[in-house]
């Protein structure tokens, strides 16, 4: 069981928390778990990811049809009607920059 590589001292090894020489399985083990542990991350980041994705669109989505009425509440019921909305819009460029930037 002792190879030379081994730098453990022994009571490490001996409780089967040593390095990859003095205890191969538990070593192979490990590190499994660590790789499942970040495929589940991976998994998690990506759909969290897409979960990010969709609320952006709603974003766009809203602020396009802000867009639009401001434009027609602008046309139809005034000017102050278009400037509230604008600023709206301007809040929501704002956010929207400010994730993107965040995100990437
Ligand atoms: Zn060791």
């Amino acid at each position: 069981m002792s190879d030379s590589r081994c730098k453990c001292p022994m009571a490490i090894s001996m409780t089967g928390d040593g390095c990859r020489y003095c205890q191969p399985q538990e070593h192979i083990d490990r590190t499994s778990e660590w790789l499942n542990e970040g495929r589940e991350e991976i998994d998690r980041l990506q759909a969290e990811n897409e979960a990010l994705k969709a609320g952006v669109s709603g974003l766009v989505e809203a602020l396009e049809a802000i867009q639009k009425a401001s434009t027609i509440k602008g046309i139809h019921t005034g000017a102050k009607a278009g400037l509230a909305l604008g600023r709206i819009e301007a809040i929501c460029y704002i956010a929207l920059q400010a994730h993107r930037k965040g995100g990437e």
